[in-house]
């Protein structure tokens, strides 16, 4: 996986297998799918369940390539791949035309590296120099001080200069020395609107401060460590076709529960709690069964119903945040409902103990339901609240 481009059938097959052991029951019969794959594929911080995509995760893993070829500068395999393809202008950057002609293994790294979505991860784009002794970073076409390359910055300085591939401590050598006689830099004489420009890039490197002692550092930008990482470039390639979903996900996750009640909150956030309503939409018929709400049966039985609409529910909360005391607010959804919970003013240990009895009183209320309707316990306000 981290060397060969999988096959998109292979890939196929093997997400069928772990579909069909989730999706399947022990019998063999299929259950019913009540959330997209691409969505229990997502990170867990994004509202997934953090399973892997191997096809996105293949494509981080080949993605590492572009990393190591730039950072591993004195290893053999870069040494052959190099006097047999060359390098890109950047030398930390292998060649990626005429693929066609490489090597299958290279080839398919290479490929891989052109893909769109992957080329915001690994591009040139998504890389930045910190400057050391200035021996390394091209001065036109590496990213090294603001958000572009300086041939980018100034195009027109960039067309008519004479050392196109200079680096940063060449340039340092001729500018920094006060020697401004613009002719020695450009192949013509500058024009009257060119000078302003020349002088406002001889300022940029009068300012530079190289350190001798230490090499250049290649920093990507996508991670705060400002090293790539496959876990990241993984997280970052789901985010390109994923759902955004802009709930806090990290804090739920964190929340110190056992991992069934994590699940059942995950699911309650996505929203696809198995609910009548949700049942019905997927085609389940009840026949003479109620559709409705089983603490009030006023109104059809949904999520945001069933947890914190209901008469009888509202009563359950505000008990519950009197107990703890805390103001209790009627809310629409869970999204809202935890903007509440999570917006308290305690210290930080009696929070985890109030975000865990909220998860808990969540489960209770799921169990409750359940109960009522499967085994027909009836349901009372002491009860619930001391379940
Ligand atoms: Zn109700």
């Amino acid at each position: 996986m981290s060397l060969f481009c999988a096959l998109v059938t292979v890939i196929k097959r093997i997400d069928k297998i772990k579909r069909n052991f989730l999706w399947r029951s022990i019998d063999g019969k299929k259950k019913m799918v009540k959330i997209r794959w691409n969505v229990i594929c997502n990170p867990k911080v994004k509202g997934g369940a953090g399973v892997v995509n191997l096809g996105v995760k293949n494509k981080a893993l080949l993605a590492k390539w572009s990393w190591r070829f730039a950072v591993e500068k004195e290893v053999l395999w870069r040494k052959v791949i190099l006097a047999k393809y060359g390098s890109n202008v950047q030398c930390w950057r292998f060649k990626t035309t005429c693929p066609k002609n490489m090597y299958s293994i290279w080839k398919g790294i290479v490929v891989n590296s052109m893909d769109a979505a992957v080329s915001r991860c690994v591009g040139e784009d998504s890389f930045y120099w910190k400057i050391g002794n200035g021996k390394t970073a091209l001065f036109w076409w590496d990213k090294w001080c603001g958000d572009r390359p300086l041939k980018w910055i100034y195009p027109r300085l960039f067309r008519i200069a004479k050392s196109k591939d200079c680096t940063i401590a060449e340039m340092v050598s001729l500018l920094g020395s006060g020697n401004t006689n613009w002719n020695e830099y450009f192949t013509r004489p500058l024009l009257e609107r060119e000078v302003g420009l020349s002088k406002e890039l001889a300022e940029r490197v009068i300012g530079i401060d190289l350190n001798l002692s230490r090499e250049d550092r290649l920093c990507w930008v996508k991670d705060k460590e400002w090293v790539f990482s496959v876990k990241k470039c993984t997280e970052l390639l789901m985010l390109e076709d994923g759902e955004i979903n802009n709930f806090d996900f990290g804090i739920l996750w964190n929340i110190k529960v056992p991992p069934r009640v994590h699940s059942f909150l995950w699911i309650l956030v996505i929203d696809r709690l198995p609910t009548k309503e949700f049942l019905v939409k997927r085609g389940v018929c009840f026949q003479k069964f109620s559709l409705n709400c089983p603490w009030c049966e006023g109104v059809p039985e949904c999520t945001s119903h069933l947890f914190f609409q209901c008469k009888f529910i509202d009563g359950f909360w505000g008990r519950i945040f009197k107990w703890w005391a805390e103001v209790w607010k009627p809310v629409e959804g869970f999204s809202d409902f935890f903007v509440l919970c999570n917006n308290v003013c305690m210290n930080a240990f009696r929070k985890r103990l109030w975000l865990i009895a909220i998860a808990v009183a969540c489960w209770t209320i799921w169990l409750a339901r359940n109960g009522m309707i499967f085994d027909k316990k009836r349901v009372y306000m002491e009860n619930l609240v001391f379940l």
